[in-house]
């Protein structure tokens, strides 16, 4: 069975060399534990920080171990009376053809449900950072101006989707690509959006797409596109710190805001999120969401990547580039 490693620690971009794809024995499972052969991993933004050897909110991967992460499999052997050879679990060893799992650290998911993917991606941690992070931490009110960054990622997508469906006044996201901009306006019911890839700054498209100002930034990206909603926000507005992906490769001095003084005379609020701290809403997120989802009025894109548990380094690095829209996975089976 395969696995992957890491080999090294990257410096700034990580390549493939960084990554390790390793031959080892399928395990054993021991008491109250079953071994589960792997369909699905998740590649997720936050991987990039386990990466290096920093002390964060989740602690590092180890250089010749493998690394890990959200997967869905099959039961294929248990040792525990939870669960069943067949069962379809949810847990935290991907990145690997076969894991081992805690009866304990194993959530049973329903294939007749919903597709697998989405208990990874829309209707899984994804999802519920979405949700959680737009309504509870950002405050959300109907009538809203939302931006949103990274819009037509995993995370971003459900946000500007449930604005839309709460009631947001307008809804404008940024991405990267002129494709991702006009697949938000024409098939996930944004307002406006641009390529912040475009020439110009970030604040100016923005300006152009919200002249009246914006009441709540969802910052997946961090760097310059804070900085231009800073300026944009009006009043009371507020700001959900969710990733700063723009700067997870970063090796020298980080960009912006440099305009945080703003914060003072409209009285913003910039409030960092996790979402873990939202396990509580998740039963409400699984029933709105899958409910709109259900009835056809919130969509989500998911990009698969084919070939197994060796593509898993590649799919990561192009998540890093953008090369997603929606949630990006790799089928391993
Ligand atoms: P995505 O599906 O959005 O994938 C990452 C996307 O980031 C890419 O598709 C790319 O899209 C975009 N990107 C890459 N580099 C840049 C850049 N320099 N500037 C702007 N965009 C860039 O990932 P997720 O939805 O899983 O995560 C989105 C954000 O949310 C990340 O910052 C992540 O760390 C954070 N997050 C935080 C959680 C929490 O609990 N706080 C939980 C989950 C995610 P493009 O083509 O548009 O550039």
């Amino acid at each position: 069975a395969l696995e992957i490693r890491l080999a090294s620690r990257p410096q700034g971009w990580p390549t493939e060399l960084n990554f390790e794809v390793a031959e080892v024995a399928v395990p054993e499972p021991g008491d109250g534990e079953i071994l589960v052969r792997n369909l699905l991993m998740s590649v997720d933004p936050y991987m990039r920080g386990r990466m290096n050897d920093a002390k964060s909110y989740v602690p590092p991967f180890q250089v010749g171990e493998p690394l890990d992460g959200g997967a869905i499999g099959e039961v294929i052997a248990s040792n525990s009376p939870e669960f069943t050879v067949g069962d379809h679990v949810l847990h935290r060893l991907g990145w690997r053809e076969y894991a081992v799992v805690g009866a304990d650290h194993a959530v049973a998911v329903d294939p007749s449900a919903a597709p697998l993917g989405a208990y990874l991606g829309v209707l899984g941690m994804p999802g519920l950072t979405a949700y959680a992070g737009l309504l509870r931490v950002g405050e959300f009110k109907e009538g809203d101006v939302v931006f949103v960054s990274g819009a037509a990622g995993a995370v971003g997508a459900i946000v500007g989707q449930v604005a839309k469906l709460r009631g947001a006044s307008k809804v404008i996201g940024s991405a990267g690509s002129a494709e991702k901009v006009r697949h938000l306006v024409e098939d996930l019911g944004f307002d406006a959006a641009f390529n912040y890839k475009d020439a110009g700054p970030v604040v100016k498209h923005l300006a152009e797409l919200a002249p009246e100002g914006i009441d709540l930034y969802f910052d997946n990206v961090g760097g310059e596109h804070l900085e231009a909603a800073i300026t944009l926000l009006r009043v009371f507005g507020r700001v959900v710190l969710c990733g700063a992906i723009s700067q997870y490769n970063d090796t020298g001095a980080r960009t912006g805001p440099d305009n945080l003084v703003q914060a003072v005379g409209k009285r913003l609020t910039l409030r960092g999120m996790l979402a873990n701290d939202h396990a509580d809403l998740r039963e409400q997120f699984v029933k709105e969401v899958g409910g709109w989802i259900a009835d056809g009025r919130l969509k989500y894109d998911e990009t698969v990547v084919e070939g197994g548990v060796a593509k898993a380094p590649s799919a990561f690095l192009g998540m890093l580039r953008g090369e997603n829209t929606g949630k990006m996975l790799v089928k391993l089976a």
